[in-house]
């Protein structure tokens, strides 16, 4: 019985629990759950599943590994990655919510025939189109394809966070699609429908495909580069490359004092999509680091051509949404704009520059989203959002 005088020297006075030798120890036996690639059963990691280990050894900073980490899954802390845990606290402070941003004035500007042309128009619903379904692929991809294979918890944690955010991107796309009045079976169904939106969840949705497979596992070096390989496209590709001419577009039109409200939800989506992708990318190189064999001429190069692909489908999608020349920018300079940033990919994962001398012609963009200036960004942003005040375009 609990002895409410003196609980603590009861506890102290416990007797020693009875350790389980270790020939009790419960292994996983994942012989029937194993690709028939993954061969070598000691180099799986653990997923979060396995039973308890009453009296193993308290876990050590070293114990803990990227991938196929073999130690308890579960314990946060001792922090290997502070990295990872920096970007789930900056991810929590900056929480917000797609009903804070007011939408009385996009929803006037919106029924006014005078105030937007058609051009204009198509660009916002096409845009909404593509990103009212993108983010939901990138949570799919999260939570049923990668989580399981990151085996370390502060990187859980941010794909938590993550992937709660891409929840709220969904509701802020949804948001403004029902604020404006538009018609939500045309919007939503835009990725099925509209070849420029649908090619780009088509490219990237095998790579969700190839991880969720149940029999799949990471431990051999073909099962982690097939790994690597969705970090790549999804973090590089995905959130890296294909939202920058649609946020470029809609950002443009905030600048110019139209949908502002619109413009304000993409710029608090495009600065948190900024920090799942740099979190993608230290995750990309984290795993280079522990497993450089991984890294090989052949696979940088199969790399390159992927996120190469990701350059031409994304020229595409800008050829598609703007075929003529509106909001002062054209699709040429969305050409350069998108090997401009692609170069800067690269390089972050340690690739050569695709597209020498590639210049950036939109460079209030950076001002949005330059890395330098992340930090001081977020604590402007959450200033604000304590005092309720909005973000202001220049
Ligand atoms: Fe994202």
């Amino acid at each position: 019985m609990y002895n409410w005088d003196d609980p603590i020297n009861e506890a102290l006075n416990k007797p020693e629990p009875v350790v389980p030798t270790a020939t009790e120890k419960v292994d996983i036996t994942p012989s029937d759950q194993i690709s028939a690639e993954s061969t070598d059963v000691l180099d799986q990691g653990y997923t979060g599943m396995e039973n308890l280990e009453k009296g193993a050894g308290r876990i050590q900073v070293d114990d803990k590994a990227i991938i196929n980490c073999r130690a308890d899954l579960n314990q946060l802390i001792p922090f290997k990655y502070d990295w990872a845990w920096q970007k789930y606290l900056d991810g929590s402070a900056n929480h917000w919510m797609p009903e804070e941003i007011p939408m009385h004035d996009d929803i006037k500007v919106w029924n006014d025939p005078k105030a937007l042309t058609e051009d204009e128009r198509k660009i916002v619903e096409v845009n909404l189109g593509f990103f009212s379904t993108a983010d939901s692929l990138v949570a799919n991809n999260l939570v049923l394809a990668v989580y399981k294979h990151i085996t370390n918890p502060e990187c859980r944690q941010y794909l938590l966070r993550q992937a709660f955010e891409e929840a709220i991107h969904t509701h802020a796309y949804t948001y403004c699609v029902q604020s404006l009045g538009l018609d939500e079976g045309k919007i939503f169904n835009m990725y099925r429908e509209i070849p420029a939106v649908a090619t780009k969840a088509e490219w990237a949705l095998p790579f969700t495909q190839s991880l969720g497979d149940p029999t799949f596992r990471t431990g051999t070096k073909e099962n982690n580069q097939r790994l690597l390989r969705d970090l790549i496209a999804f973090y590089v590709v995905f959130e890296g490359i294909f939202f920058y001419v649609g946020f470029t577009q809609i950002l443009s039109m905030g600048r110019r004092n139209l949908l502002t409200g619109v413009a304000q939800q993409f710029q608090y989506i495009l600065r948190d999509e900024s920090m799942h992708m740099n979190f993608g990318i230290d995750v990309i190189n984290q795993i280079k680091a522990e497993n450089p064999e991984l890294w090989s001429e052949q696979f940088q190069s199969e790399m390159i051509d992927l996120i190469k692909k990701g350059v031409d489908l994304e020229t595409r999608y800008a050829y598609d949404t703007m075929p003529k020349p509106i909001l002062g920018m054209n699709s040429k300079l969305f050409e350069e704009y998108i090997k401009f940033i692609a170069n800067r990919r690269f390089i972050q994962i340690g690739l050569p520059e695709q597209y020498p001398g590639a210049t950036n012609p939109f460079e209030w963009m950076s001002e949005i989203m330059d890395l330098k200036k992340e930090k001081n960004f977020f604590e402007t942003r959450v200033t604000e959002y304590k005092t309720g005040g909005q973000l202001k375009f220049d």
